[in-house]
């Protein structure tokens, strides 16, 4: 199997679980990507437990939902898919007149054929999503309406794992657990975090990386409570989501709007030559809402593909395994991969024969020429290094201002670095 088909695996087994912000689908969930993660580690926070201005909600679980007409005929069933039951429902075992079930429907006349995605997670309320056209053809007076869900003191989980680098300084990747049968809407950004964690645990990495797999808002805010006197590792931080379907690459910067990891993404989105867009932070859309609240103000941005909101499929049942594809899953991968390895890499180094240009022949570093380059772009990636480094700027600086690839500045750099030219500053 290539990249991209490991990880549609992935999803496709991730995909008939059913998600909510706690409950045995997110434990489900988590004990399958441990069999990917070794290490990977579950934390159970009790209900009730106060999470910053929040509170850890009770545990929702459910075993069957179903809506049945007079003939005992069952036309809206969960077990057919996981969308049809409004998440955190409460409990319900009666019969309802049509005029009393039609309030608790919901269906999308403008996209008839597909179920809509819906919650009420902090409110005590019941509800069935369906197919416009399915909902039409619901004549009869009567339905009696069967949600066997438990809304019970239990506990939130989420996930983490920590891989460690040479420093303590981190690098943070989040991305939610909390959404039933949707695939590019959750599923994509868990896949290819799991895959990028994979990949990382068999590089040597500088930084430290965590992953944490949260269901949203309050598994971020659960996390931040908890992680207040660390936080402050965190260098660079990367919310993934939507990641498998398609429309251009859109990275939404941190608060900060001038962190490094906004830099580098943007460079790295640039050099890749793929369609993309950069927008600036609006404190609205996943878990780097939280990660960029004031007080922590941490240098997290979103990556994906298309954003939440701007594509048809969105929190619909066209968000399946069909839309999520695997060349696309290995794109992102790809890219965020390389990302990362730009984020590693980023170092300031200082020349030390600053007083008129040095003579590269003499020390052999003509011969060096690799990665495909010519003699003149290596030349000029070499030339940029040395008169850039003077201690102010970064290798991602020094790319971008000669507008040369990332990877050529830094292997210039290395090579410098090996004769009595250049030093490496410490961070
Ligand atoms: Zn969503």
């Amino acid at each position: 199997m290539g990249p991209g088909e490991q990880l549609h695996a992935l999803v496709r087994r991730l995909f008939p679980i059913c998600r909510s912000i706690t409950g045995d689908g997110v434990r489900q969930t988590l004990a399958i990507l441990g069999e990917y993660l070794p290490g990977l580690q579950v934390h159970e926070v009790p209900t009730g437990t106060p999470v910053l201005d929040w509170t850890v909600p009770r545990e929702w679980n459910i075993r069957e939902a179903w809506v049945k007409n007079q003939r005992g005929e069952k036309v809206i069933d969960f077990e057919a898919n996981n969308l049809h039951l409004v998440g955190y429902s409460v409990p319900v075992r009666r019969w309802v007149t049509r005029a009393e079930l039609e309030e608790h429907l919901h269906s999308l006349p403008e996209q008839p054929g597909l179920i809509p995605y819906r919650t009420a997670y902090y409110a005590e309320a019941w509800g069935f999503c369906l197919a416009h056209t399915a909902r039409l053809a619901l004549t009869d007076d009567t339905y009696e309406v069967c949600i066997d869900s438990t809304l019970a003191p239990g506990a939130l989980t989420y996930g983490e794992l920590l891989l460690p680098g040479e420093t303590e300084d981190e690098i943070l990747l989040s991305c939610h657990i909390c959404h039933p049968a949707l695939a590019n809407d959750n599923l994509s950004g868990v896949a290819v975090a799991t895959y990028l964690a994979r990949h990382l645990a068999r590089e040597p990495r500088r930084y430290s990386y965590r992953f944490v797999f949260v269901p949203g808002t309050i598994g971020s805010l659960t996390w931040l409570s908890r992680h207040f006197d660390t936080v402050g590792r965190v260098r660079h931080g990367l919310v993934l989501t939507l990641l498998g379907g398609p429309g251009a690459f859109t990275y939404k910067q941190s608060r900060r709007g001038n962190a490094v990891v906004d830099q580098a993404a943007a460079l790295v989105l640039a050099q890749a030559g793929v369609p993309h867009a950069v927008r600036p932070f609006s404190p609205y859309g996943y878990d780097e809402r939280q990660y960029c609240s004031p007080g922590f103000n941490l240098p997290v941005g979103c990556f994906s593909r298309a954003p939440f909101g701007e594509f048809a499929e969105y929190h619909t049942s066209a968000d399946n395994l069909d839309f999520v594809r695997p060349d696309q899953l290995a794109e992102s991968l790809d890219l965020v991969q390389e990302l990362l390895a730009v984020l590693d890499a980023n170092r300031r180094y200082r020349s030390r024969s600053p007083y008129g240009e040095p003579q590269l022949g003499r020390r052999g570093l003509y011969k060096n020429v690799g990665g495909g380059l010519d003699g003149a772009a290596w030349q000029m990636a070499l030339l940029w290094v040395l008169n850039l480094s003077d201690g102010q700027h970064t290798l991602l600086h020094i790319a971008e201002r000669a507008g040369l690839p990332f990877a050529q500045v830094h292997q210039a750099a290395i090579a410098l670095q090996g004769t009595d030219l250049l030093e490496l500053l410490p961070d």
